[in-house]
C-alpha cells in the first residue's frame, strides 16, 4: 500500500508477518518506507506515521524526504509549464513544416524525451521544460519527422537535419539531461 503524505511524499507501506512494531527506512530513491504488522489498516498506518514524524525526521538523512518533496514539487511545476507551452510549440513547428499529428500526450516517462505512435499521437516528456529551448525544439522536430519515417534511417535524419541543421550537436547535448525525476 502507498500513502500520500504532505511531508514525506509517497510512503511505501509493507505488511509483514514478522513485524511487531512499525519500522521506518529510506530507499535509495529517497522514498520513505514503513514496515507494519500484517493486517494493519490504512487508517492505523497513517496514525503511526503521524505519531512518528519527529522520530522519522531525526532518524532519516535530512535530504532524503526533502529530495522526494522537491521532486514532487518540481514535477507539478513542470507539468503546468508543459501544458502551457508544449502544445503551442508542437503546433508551431507542425504548421511551419506541414506535418499532421492526431494528438499530443504529455508524459512523465523516465527513459524517453518523446515518441510517436502509429496512431499519430505524439508524446512529449514534461522534463523537456528543464532543457534549453534549442534541445526541446530538436526533440519536437525529431518526433514530427517520425510522421514521415518510422525508423532512424538516413532519410529520417536528412529530414530532421533540414529543419534543425544543428541536430547532431543538439542530440549530443541532450545526453547531459535526464527526462525522469
Ligand atoms: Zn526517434
Amino acid at each position: 500500500m502507498i500513502l500520500q503524505d504532505s511531508e514525506f511524499g509517497e510512503v511505501i507501506v509493507r505488511r509483514s508477518t514478522w513485524c511487531k512494531n512499525p519500522k521506518f527506512s529510506v530507499s535509495t530513491s529517497g522514498r520513505l518506507s514503513m514496515s507494519v504488522p500484517a493486517h494493519t489498516s490504512e487508517f492505523l498506518a497513517k496514525r503511526w506515521l503521524n505519531a512518528s514524524r519527529r522520530q522519522i525526521r531525526d532518524k532519516l538523512p535530512i535530504n532524503d524526504p526533502r529530495t522526494q518533496r522537491a521532486r514532487d514539487a518540481q514535477k507539478k511545476i513542470l507539468t503546468k509549464k508543459a501544458r502551457d507551452y508544449l502544445p503551442y510549440r508542437l503546433e508551431f513547428w507542425a504548421h511551419k513544416y506541414g506535418y499532421r499529428y492526431s494528438n499530443l500526450r504529455l508524459s512523465h516517462a523516465n527513459t524517453r524525451w518523446g515518441s510517436r505512435s502509429s496512431s499519430g499521437t505524439i508524446s512529449l516528456n514534461i522534463g523537456l521544460m528543464k532543457v534549453p529551448e534549442a534541445l526541446r525544439d530538436y526533440v519536437i522536430l525529431h518526433e514530427l519527422a517520425h510522421i514521415n519515417h518510422m525508423d532512424h534511417s538516413p532519410e529520417f535524419w536528412a529530414e530532421v537535419g533540414a529543419h534543425d541543421p544543428n541536430y547532431k550537436r543538439h542530440r549530443q547535448l541532450l545526453k547531459q539531461y535526464k527526462p525522469g525525476f
